[in-house]
């Protein structure tokens, strides 16, 4: 197993060390066959932009080009980061709520930008006038087909009332829109993050390509479907794969597979969830009132989701030997609380848990944390954020363990709190 050898890496190399007791690592071989697996479902045109909300970190933006993606964007911070690593061609810009500022920068770019709304439209109308041959956007409307929640609400952003799009129900204003304004030649749809199966996906998609079908002299040359496939956080299998999607895609809007459409996608946590993994040393054990407490280094700074909502996020735990050999399933097994170091009752990654007996200076591995995890670090607590590292198992030249991002300081995170 590759967390294995990276543990030992770590341990070696001193990515983890008496002062450093967590790091994340991406295992990039892993993430390239992903991509793989990604690129060859569907047509060799399609644009895969990845969501950058899910992972913005530089390096591992420049590893996801060089692998041939482009890059997703949802504010002015990620775009510029997308702009610092890919062709503007190969970005996109999404957001419900975009300043005259964000409009500004983007709309002079050859990014593909989704607009949410009518009041939006008027803007870039405006900015058409007023920017002339500086305008060099290329625009896209994005519409709520409202075909309903999946099992998270939170993430589900195609109900009849979501805050994200255009609303199908409107379809005669889109229709007017498209008319009016033959600039308009993408169409986009996103109905939700984890949580939505691949019938309620394929539902929105087809609803936008009926649409597309119904503007006049081809006009919509674009569609972009969005991300959203589903994460499987209970095994090591990548399922839903990207080729089982592409083919109830292919079943259900073969048009989509034809030349009449230039495609893009938007998939951000089922490219890099499952390749992350947070190493983190068990600091002490202890026994309160019955229950067993492992106390450890990654709390809600870093593990947002998975605190606040543990029944929805549940993380796979894995337990390693301060050497970094793994210790076997039903080997000493008791229930454990696996706590973060916050100052929060229910910082938690795991409660009652069934785990090997660990000890401190033991390690845990914490599975699947490859996306929404870093990116939605927080600064509670005045606590550094970890440095991250990729990983290669291959033979290459290039080190095995790779630094993307060093940890913070505690005067870099002093320093937020204090300047003016
Ligand atoms: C979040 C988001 C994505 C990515 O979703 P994943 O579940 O990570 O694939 C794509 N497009 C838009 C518009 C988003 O908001």
């Amino acid at each position: 197993m590759w967390i294995e050898r990276a543990l030992q890496a770590c341990l070696k190399d001193k990515a983890l060390h008496e002062g450093q007791p967590f790091a994340f690592v991406w295992n990039f071989d892993e993430i390239r066959d992903v991509v793989s697996d990604l690129q060859r479902a569907f047509p060799s045109t399609t644009l895969h932009a990845f969501a950058a909300k899910a992972n913005p970190v530089k390096g591992m933006l420049c590893y996801l080009k060089d692998l041939g993606m482009g890059c997703e964007s949802a504010s002015l911070g990620e775009f510029t980061q997308a702009l610092r690593v890919f062709e503007p061609s190969k970005v996109v810009f999404d957001s419900p709520c975009k300043s005259l500022r964000d409009l500004d920068v983007a709309l002079r770019t050859s990014a593909l930008i989704n607009l949410d709304n009518f009041q939006e439209l008027d803007r870039v109308k405006g900015y058409r006038i007023s920017l002339g041959n500086d305008f060099k956007a290329k625009i896209g409307l994005r519409v709520n087909p409202q075909t309903g929640a999946g099992a998270l609400s939170v993430f589900s952003t195609a109900t009849k009332t979501s805050k994200f799009g255009i609303p199908l129900s409107e379809k005669a204003e889109i229709l007017a829109a498209c008319r009016e304004c033959s600039w308009i030649t993408a169409l986009h749809v996103h109905t939700g993050s984890q949580g939505c199966g691949l019938d309620l996906l394929v539902a929105g998609i087809r609803a936008l390509v009926d649409l597309a079908l119904e503007v006049p002299h081809k006009q919509i040359t674009t569609i972009n479907i969005g991300g959203g496939l589903p994460v499987n956080f209970s095994s090591d299998e990548y399922t839903p794969s990207f080729a089982q999607y592409a083919s109830r895609l292919r079943e259900a809007i073969p048009e989509l597979f034809t030349d009449r459409f230039f495609l893009v996608t938007e998939f951000g946590r089922a490219v890099v969830a499952k390749a992350g993994v947070i190493l983190t040393r068990v600091e002490y054990t202890k026994n309160v009132g019955g229950r067993h407490i492992a106390s450890q280094h990654a709390g809600v700074d870093v593990a947002l989701r998975t605190v606040w909502a543990p029944k929805d996020w549940p993380l796979r735990i894995d337990c390693y030997s301060s050497e970094g050999k793994h210790k076997k399933e039903g080997h000493n097994v008791v229930q454990t609380d696996v706590a973060g170091p916050c100052c929060l009752g229910g910082d938690l990654l795991a409660q009652d848990r069934a785990l090997p007996k660990v000890d401190p200076g033991d390690y845990f591995a914490v599975r699947d944390v490859g996306a929404y995890y870093h990116s939605s670090y927080s600064y509670y607590n005045l606590r550094q954020s970890p440095p991250l590292y990729s990983w290669n198992d291959d033979d290459t030249p290039k080190q095995h363990l790779h630094l993307l991002l060093s940890a913070s300081t505690v005067e870099q995170t002093v320093a937020f709190m204090s300047g003016l």
